[in-house]
């Protein structure tokens, strides 16, 4: 496979482009969703290289594609009957020219480092996009939270951060949460690393309870903070989401409260989804309904259709067939297929925004691109989550909390600013309306320019 720079990409750059792809792939063989998240940037690196040489000639993107540091690691725990297992631990720390590293943990049983490092990658031009001083940096684990008991969860933890403290710290690494990592699992790392270290380091960790250093609105900020990334879209386009009909993915997280948003922004929302199958509920998700199956009983979305009558229970993956204005995958990497598209752009969608990380393949995006609808990456949408972490660590840092309403009007002016910076970026390197470039060309930008400024790092 080569890394084929769009058609906005002068031709030297292209003989800059695809031997380093080709190199990338060589020593990183088997770690496909990295290798799909270097393509999707590189692809439109093109014009920026173009009128930049200096960044060819300090080769910032071979270094920028190697993370500065990787760690694996062992996790024995035992389970409630003792029987003793062993999992394994990442962190990838990718790149802290803007910041110490920064970026959730993840556990789920297909973690692997393919996976830690294409998030890791991808949350250096996420982070550097939010214009706060954070650098990239990713983790987790093939653990399987799934049916686990609160004790076996914080043994988990607790052997997890045993290892993991030494590398860690407010100016140095700065986990969070990410799929199957909450509230809980931060308390539990969080009074591992306290324990070990006798240091009461707020900033180390984001994501904590409210009651022990952490902020409001960072539970809500990453499906907040896309649902106001695609009202910036649609407004940029004299549209709003006022009345429309939203399909959502995903039951998590993200997925709750984009779809709190979406309704207080006058919004229907009729769809979400897990694993199994999705809902649809043509009067609008009842959220209070949703949270309590989710949030208190980390129960399933069948449960949803059962308890309310008005909900259709579909089993499979088919969320993406139901019409609607506004698609927001909130799910996980890879979920919105080519027929997905299709069937959308069919359907009359008109802005896409990813909540997860990389959702949509790069044939799907193909098509929206094609088809003129707006198409916001995860980069750009998806990063009020650890804006919102920056907000935290500022927080943290000054000893401070901030009330709800404050948090969340700064939320909203960066998620204006990171609209802002993509929409302009596109249009200054000659893709106007392509927020994929905007948003690969600005984040690369910060980065490269204080890797250039910094000296041979
Ligand atoms: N896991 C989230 C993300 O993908 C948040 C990371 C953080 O807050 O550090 O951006």
């Amino acid at each position: 496979m080569t890394a084929t720079p769009d058609s906005a990409t002068p031709p030297a750059a292209h003989r800059v482009i695809e031997p380093l792809y080709a190199e990338i792939l060589r020593r990183n063989q088997g770690e496909k969703e990295f290798h799909q998240a270097v393509r999707e940037v590189l692809e439109t690196l093109g014009p920026v290289l173009a009128q930049r040489p200096e960044f060819v000639d300090a080769r910032i993107i071979e270094r920028i594609c190697e993370p500065e540091r990787q760690l694996i690691f062992r996790v024995p725990w035992s389970d409630d009957s003792g029987d003793i297992h062993v999992n394994r631990g990442f962190r990838v720390e990718f790149s802290s020219s803007l910041g110490p590293y920064k970026g959730g943990l993840r556990f789920h049983p297909s973690v692997n480092l393919g996976i830690v490092k294409f998030l890791g990658f991808e949350q250096i031009f996420k982070n550097a996009l939010t214009g706060m001083p954070i650098g990239g940096g990713k983790g987790g684990s093939d653990f399987d939270p799934k049916g686990r008991s609160d004790a076996e969860i914080m043994r988990f933890c607790q052997s997890f951060m045993t290892e993991l403290h030494r590398h860690l710290g407010e100016y140095t690494d700065v986990p969070a949460g990410d799929i199957g990592v909450g509230g809980r699992e931060i308390g539990y790392l969080f009074g591992q690393y306290k324990r070990i270290t006798n240091r009461y380091e707020s900033g180390v960790l984001t994501g904590k309870g409210l009651g022990w250093g952490g902020a409001l609105v960072r539970t809500e900020a990453t499906g907040y903070g896309c649902v106001m990334f695609t009202a910036e879209m649609l407004r940029s386009q004299g549209d709003s989401l006022d009345g429309r009909r939203i399909a959502v993915s995903g039951s998590g997280n993200v997925a709750i409260y984009a779809i709190e948003k979406a309704q207080q922004l006058g919004a229907t929302v009729v769809t979400c989804s897990d694993s199994d199958g999705y809902v649809v509920d043509e009067k609008g998700i009842d959220l209070a309904l949703l949270k309590e199956i989710k949030e208190a009983g980390r129960g399933r979305v069948s449960e949803y259709a059962e308890r309310r009558p008005e909900a259709r229970f579909v089993p499979g993956t088919g969320v993406w067939s139901v019409p609607c204005d506004v698609a927001l995958p909130c799910a996980t990497q890879n979920e919105l297929h080519e027929a997905d598209a299709l069937a959308l752009v069919r359907n009359g969608v008109k802005a896409v925004a990813e909540g997860a990380n990389m959702p949509t393949t790069p044939e799907a995006v193909r098509v929206f691109q094609e088809a003129g609808v707006a198409f916001a990456p995860g980069k750009a949408a998806n990063a009020g989550g650890v804006a919102t972490s920056a907000l935290e660590m500022q927080q943290n840092a000054s000893r401070d909390s901030w009330t709800f309403a404050h948090t969340e009007e700064r939320l909203a002016e960066i998620m204006r600013h990171i609209h802002d910076s993509c929409y302009t970026t596109a249009e200054r390197y000659g893709s106007p309306g392509n927020y994929v470039v905007g948003a690969n060309i600005a984040g690369f930008e910060l980065v490269a320019d204080a890797m250039l400024a910094q000296g041979l790092i």
